[in-house]
């Protein structure tokens, strides 16, 4: 039998649609806030959003009169025609948000318009308005959602943890601050303030604040007809993922699109990506998706090809030498072998991870497996049949041209590529630094924690502890001791933990996560391939190379040694 849903189940089941989480609320009600003209945003959380979200705006506020229109479906101050719906120029249009919110919470709004001598309150339970009354108040509005789906059990059910819901807001919150850098915004999470952001004035300082100043940020902007574009990436080295976070005319989209016109220009297309577009609102539908996440392109193919061209100029910028602008590639990077240094610090009896079976050259026809992820095991060794063997006294002989390093063995000719080999060195004094308890090494000068970081950091304290970083208020002063000379900033490192911790659940594979990122981290700074060796830097190169575990393959699963065995080569001269 069909028949109709009565409209208190058809307006939850709608009501799911746009408003899926705490985040979602987060996103609908800084919109609201930001269509509103606030200067400064606070949002109050308890349990990530879940018993409790309050947000506070200084903007136009609502009449008192208008307060229960605010909460019905379909009612909206910011459109009236049909017409309008083609040129929309404020984030929210639908009228369906606090109906919505109001749908599935326990729901309370406090505004007083700016020129308005008092306020006005509305509470309402699951979309039944229970109280409606003036009330003294401060200009601006404040709305209350607690008890999220308190009459969605399904959908309750389905929320993550606390600081799982509390990171997803808090992004929400750093999007919105990156292209409204003139706005303020603060957030207090059981009862302690967690995140302040002051108008940092233009996106560029806001992504400053965000991605730190140490990582390079390439940057370019182009326009065409009516559109324009400007987009940033910061390639962090360690990250395995491409977070694309793209906005359209100041709304917070996913678009498959604009995704892949950034991604597809490069393989490499790692780390953070900012994309701000800017286009006639005519040009644009955003009527086609209940949370306003998806929009529709009237000239898709242009937009396509301008994004793909800002990508590629930004690729240029990173891989030219010459280029002003982007930031250099670190060609010139000292050379790190002019000191003696121990060696055998590696228990090349027990290589670590071992676990993995052995893969002999002879059996898969390769050296080693590309390997990307402690997952696929890192330290897979490389194939090491008999025959390749570098062990024994051996004579340097010299660089070729190209700067690969040639040393004379017992048992043939070995030749090096620099980069790789140093890049297995550097990974390995790292993950020798995480092998058994890590301890800290005090900094001798504290260093300041970005502000962006810092509700991170007080979400993951116990973790970060234990992976032995160490805090004195908005200051770090102890990291994890890496061995070795690997030259990781505290805050490269701290970055990479976060990022580690994040992926990683359990405990027992999240030191191997955080390591493996700091080790991929570490790799940036190895020599460059065209880099003079001095002789006694490129023994102290190979004498750390073997006592490597898997002195055979950069982390990568590039080979680092190529050897031509003698008896190759007198079978090659006949003899
Ligand atoms: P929409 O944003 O699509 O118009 P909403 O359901 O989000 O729909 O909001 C309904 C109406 O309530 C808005 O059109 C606006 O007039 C009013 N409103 C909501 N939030 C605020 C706010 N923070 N300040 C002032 N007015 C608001
Ligand atoms: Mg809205």
């Amino acid at each position: 039998m069909i028949k109709r849903l009565d409209s208190e189940v058809s307006s939850r089941i709608a009501a799911g649609e746009v408003i899926e989480r705490p985040s979602s609320v987060a996103k609908e009600l800084i919109e609201n806030s930001i269509d509103a003209s606030a200067r400064n945003i606070t949002l109050y959380i308890e349990q990530g959003g879940k018993s409790s979200f309050v947000i506070e705006d200084d903007g136009c506020g609502i009449s008192f009169d208008e307060l229960p229109l605010a909460l019905e479906r379909y009612a909206t101050s910011k459109i009236s025609t049909l017409d309008d719906l083609e040129r929309i120029s404020t984030l929210g249009y639908r009228g369906e948000a606090l109906s919505s919110v109001a749908a599935v919470s326990r729901m309370e709004i406090r505004s007083r318009e700016r020129t308005s001598g008092a306020g006005g309150i509305i509470r309402c339970e699951g979309g039944t308005v229970t109280l409606h009354t003036e009330t003294p108040s401060h200009p601006g509005t404040r709305i209350q959602v607690d008890d999220l789906f308190f009459n969605l059990p399904a959908r309750r059910k389905f929320l993550k943890t606390a600081s799982a819901e509390l990171r997803r807001i808090l992004q929400v919150v750093n999007d919105y601050a990156l292209v409204n850098p003139e706005l303020t915004f603060r957030v207090f999470s059981d009862g302690k303030r967690i995140l302040e952001l002051l108008p940092p004035g233009s996106t560029d300082k806001a992504l400053e604040r965000r991605w730190g100043d140490e990582t390079p940020v390439y940057s370019s902007a182009t326009s065409f007809n009516s559109n324009r574009v400007k987009i940033w990436w910061n390639p962090i080295p360690d990250s395995r993922r491409t977070v694309v976070t793209i906005f359209v005319n100041g709304r917070r989209i996913q678009d498959p699109t604009i995704r892949s016109a950034v991604c597809g220009g490069e393989s490499a297309a790692y780390g953070e990506w900012l994309v701000i577009l800017q286009m006639p609102p005519e040009d644009l539908d955003v009527n086609i998706h209940p949370a306003k996440e998806e929009v529709r392109f009237r000239r898709s193919g242009d937009i396509y090809k301008l994004i793909l061209q800002t990508t590629r100029n930004i690729f240029s910028r990173k891989y030219s030498f010459t280029s002003e602008g982007g930031p250099q590639t670190g060609e010139n990077s000292p050379n790190v072998f002019s000191e003696k240094s121990p060696s055998g610090w590696f228990d090349t009896e027990d290589p670590m991870f071992s676990q993995t079976p052995w893969k002999p050259v002879s059996e898969s026809g390769q050296v080693a497996e590309r390997v990307s992820s402690p997952e696929t095991t890192v330290f897979i060794p490389a194939g090491r049949p008999d025959s390749v063997d570098i062990n024994g006294f051996y004579n340097y002989i010299g660089q070729t041209a190209k700067g690969f390093l040639i040393f004379d063995l017992p048992n043939g000719i070995a030749i090096i590529d620099p980069h790789a080999a140093h890049e297995r060195i550097l990974y390995e004094e790292i993950a020798e630094s995480f092998k058994g308890g890590i301890i800290s090494q005090s900094l001798t000068m504290p260093v300041e924690i970005p502000i962006s970081l810092l509700p991170e950091i007080n979400i993951f304290l116990n973790e970060l502890r234990e992976l032995a970083f160490i805090f004195e208020e908005d200051r770090l002063i102890g990291v994890p001791m890496l061995r070795g000379r690997s030259k990781l900033s505290p805050l490269d490192m701290l970055r990479s933990a976060l990022r580690g911790i994040e992926v990683e659940k359990d405990p027992e594979k999240r030191d191997r996560e955080v390591w493996w990122r700091m080790a991929r981290l570490a790799c940036r700074d190895a020599v460059k391939l065209g880099c003079r060796f001095e002789r006694e830097e490129a023994e102290c190169l190979m004498d750390k190379l073997r006592s490597c575990s898997s002195p055979f393959t950069c982390p990568h699963g590039r080979p680092t040694v190529f050897l031509i065995e003698n008896r190759k080569l007198e079978d090659w001269f006949e003899r």
